[in-house]
């Protein structure tokens, strides 16, 4: 059975593919209509009725009648091409909750339901793995800082992929803080990779002494050079000298986790 449709099972006519179509096109199988009901608890925030088929029309009037419900955690679903719509803006609505029937309205070149998932800051994410279940948890931010030699002390939190890094350009940095990841670093003045450590009961570092290399589990992150820029992003940790970021003798200011 599907979790939004009344009493059929989901047939995905088009998948979802990012910047193409970020959404699931749907039909009951075979190839028939249904009533859509709603994915999970939460709150009707937008919708948009009178809108005939529209084959062409862009922006809102693309998605003809819809419904849009925002969800604990943030998240948002979004239910378009409705022939009807039963729910009005504002109203609670519970799982399984009927909101509409399927339909063809907006930019819409046959019956079929035009669905989305939105994160918290309502950008698409990819429906597939959340079709019939619950959605995903709000992602917890994970912070990560590292300590600059020349201060002789701890520069503030950065945000995992905010696009911010960690360190001070031109003061080279002498260890390495990170929520939830596994990581070592390498002692420019030893010479060695230090032990690994994972999250904030350790941090990876001699306090003092300059990092000129680091590896990271499962992220994706990069290196500054105190006496240069930017090195490659890394997403993988061996021994080769693209298995981490940085380069043996050069000593580090900066690194982003992305
Ligand atoms: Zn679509």
């Amino acid at each position: 059975m599907s979790r939004i449709l009344l009493d059929g099972e989901d047939q995905i006519t088009n998948p979802y593919r990012k910047n193409v179509h970020e959404a699931l096109d749907i039909v009951k199988k075979w190839y028939q209509t249904d009533t859509i009901i709603a994915h999970s608890d939460g709150e009707v925030v937008m919708i948009q009725t009178g809108v005939p088929n529209e084959p062409g029309s862009t922006g809102n009037r693309s998605y003809g009648n819809f419904v849009k419900i925002k969800h604990q955690d943030g998240y948002y679903t979004l239910y378009a091409h409705l022939q009807s719509v039963y729910v009005h803006k504002g109203e609670k609505v519970t799982k399984g909750q009927k909101l509409g029937y399927m339909g063809n309205s907006g930019n819409a070149y046959g019956v079929h339901l035009h669905f989305e998932i939105r994160n918290s800051y309502d950008r698409r994410i990819d429906p597939t793995p959340y079709l019939n279940k619950d959605l995903p948890k709000k992602e917890k931010s994970l912070y990560y800082q590292t300590y600059d030699n020349v201060k002789k002390r701890w520069l503030p939190n950065v945000v995992v992929g905010n696009g911010d890094y960690a360190g001070n350009f031109g003061n080279a940095i002498g260890g390495v803080y990170a929520d939830s990841y596994r990581l070592r670093v390498h002692d420019k003045r030893k010479g060695i990779w230090l032990p690994w450590v994972q999250n904030r009961n350790d941090y990876a570092g001699n306090l003092g002494n300059d990092i000129d290399g680091i590896q990271i589990e499962n992220a994706t992150y990069r290196a500054h050079l105190r006496n240069g820029s930017w090195l490659p992003w890394v997403t993988n940790y061996n021994d080769t000298s693209s298995g981490y970021a940085g380069i043996y003798g050069q000593s580090i200011d900066a690194i982003e986790i992305k």
